[in-house]
């Protein structure tokens, strides 16, 4: 089964995302900040990452340079709040495959995490 990894330090969204994914996905880890994502994914090697920009620590940038110079092949979808397209942009050109704009719906989430595996 494929395999993904929920980072958001809101529990609500971790949740929310959970919910949706749960659905056709196994979702092995829940990190609430970037640091804690690198550790995870590293202990867990998921599929796919959902990645929230703005967390404490270590934030969504940051965590997805050092994710993608780890793991050149980590597929990282960004989760984002509106407004911030700046920082999705740069999200991309660091090698995130697609992102999703909160409030969001499941289909649009399983349609960005489906594509990843087309
Ligand atoms: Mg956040």
């Amino acid at each position: 089964m494929t395999t993904g990894m929920i980072v958001d330090d809101a529990a609500v969204m971790r949740i929310r995302l959970r919910d949706i994914l749960d659905t056709k996905y196994q979702i092995v880890a829940e990190a609430t900040n970037g640091e804690e994502a690198l550790d995870l994914y590293a202990q867990h090697e998921p599929d796919f990452v959902t990645l929230d920009i703005t967390m404490p620590q270590l934030n969504g940038i940051e965590a997805l340079e050092q994710l993608i110079a780890r793991h050149p092949d980590a597929k990282v979808v960004i989760v984002s709040a509106v407004g911030q397209k700046r920082l999705v942009f740069e999200a991309i050109a660091k090698g995130a495959r697609d992102f999703i704009i909160k409030p969001f719906e499941p289909q649009r989430v399983l349609f960005a995490i489906d594509r990843l595996f087309e």
